[in-house]
């Protein structure tokens, strides 16, 4: 049998391409034929910025804070985790870059494993740097203010970096800001579970389903739905568009709803996989990663949902222009 011709170890050593070099540690510390956690593969993104906080319940339980910058999650480990009372300063220990995969890993890392134990996706959104330097020039600079749209968390937190003559790990601790969104009463306690399945590290370690999974709840027989027939799926749809009025108008056989600023879509989900149109057909899946997920959140394999791509303001209003970016995205 013939074999192509080793060229040397540089090229048979190489890896995936444009991985960001600082995912060497992440690599090197776990076997991905064993481990279920992802093995970094996707080159950077053009995606926002996300955060994810992952809850993981290891030799101590902690939870991992990890923001997107530069094309891999920033990672830092918070034992007691984040919190919305700005009068806890929490420690968060500077661990190694994960790739953008890990976002949205929740599951077992098996016994014997590097951090073996049950993790779930406690909270997630996005992140925006604050002020005029870069999220990565701010972490250079141990010193990094933010805000995050998360499920859980919300509004403006800085991470500071502890400087002294320890410098055996990286300490640095995570503080909210004084904002609208602070809360002295917060308890973390208070607020567990998975923001994408709605278990908790337990349950994920006993193996449960996620809720709303196809095999917890059984769709109804066509024939019980009034006025359903059966029929192939339609290959293309155009969502029902809003007609201008003169005046509002008050009728019971009509409903109302919120006029969202954001892009309408119809979301295709078949056998796990998503497709997001424009309201005139456009595949604009790419520019909204985000609802990679979605097919996950409903209990049907098959569907078509119409609604609107929102970006939320802090206090929940549609902001279009924050969308902009997205329009570019190919
Ligand atoms: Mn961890």
């Amino acid at each position: 049998m013939a074999r192509p011709r080793p060229t040397g170890p540089s090229r048979a050593r190489r890896k995936p391409a444009r991985e960001p070099g600082s995912l060497a540690e992440y690599r090197r510390k776990r076997r991905f034929e064993v481990t279920p956690e992802p093995a970094p593969k996707s080159a950077p993104g053009p995606a926002a910025h996300r955060f994810v906080i992952q809850k993981h319940d290891a030799t101590r339980l902690h939870y991992d804070f990890r923001l997107e910058v530069d094309g891999v999650l920033k990672s830092w480990a918070v034992p007691k985790g984040p919190s919305l009372n700005p009068a806890d300063k929490r420690l968060a220990m500077q661990t190694e870059d994960h790739p953008l995969e890990y976002a949205d890993f929740e599951g077992v890392i098996p016994e014997g494993e590097y951090g073996a134990g049950p993790v779930i996706v406690w909270d997630r959104g996005a992140f925006t740097p604050e002020g005029p330097a870069s999220a990565a020039e701010q972490i250079e600079r141990g010193e990094l203010k933010f805000s995050l749209q998360g499920e859980k968390l919300r509004g403006g937190f800085v991470l500071v970096k502890i400087r002294g003559r320890d410098t055996k790990g990286r300490p640095w601790l995570l503080i909210k800001h004084r904002d609208a969104a602070a809360d002295p009463e917060w308890k973390i306690e208070e607020h567990d579970g998975s923001v994408i399945s709605g278990r908790t590290l337990k349950q994920v370690e006993e193996g449960a389903p996620q809720a709303g999974a196809p095999a917890a709840r059984a769709a109804a027989p066509v024939a019980e739905i009034e006025g359903a027939r059966k029929a192939n799926m339609p290959a293309s749809l155009r969502p029902m568009l809003a007609t201008l009025v003169e005046k509002p108008f008050s009728d019971p056989d009509w409903m109302f709803e919120i006029k969202w600023d954001g892009v309408r879509s119809l979301a295709w989900v078949r056998d796990g996989k998503l497709t997001l149109r424009s309201r005139n057909g456009l595949d604009i899946t790419r520019q909204y990663p985000e609802f990679a997920e979605l097919p996950r959140r409903i209990s049907a394999r098959t569907a078509i949902l119409d609604g609107e791509i929102v970006a939320l303001e802090e206090k929940g209003v549609s902001k279009f222009e924050r969308l902009q970016p997205r329009m570019h995205v190919r």
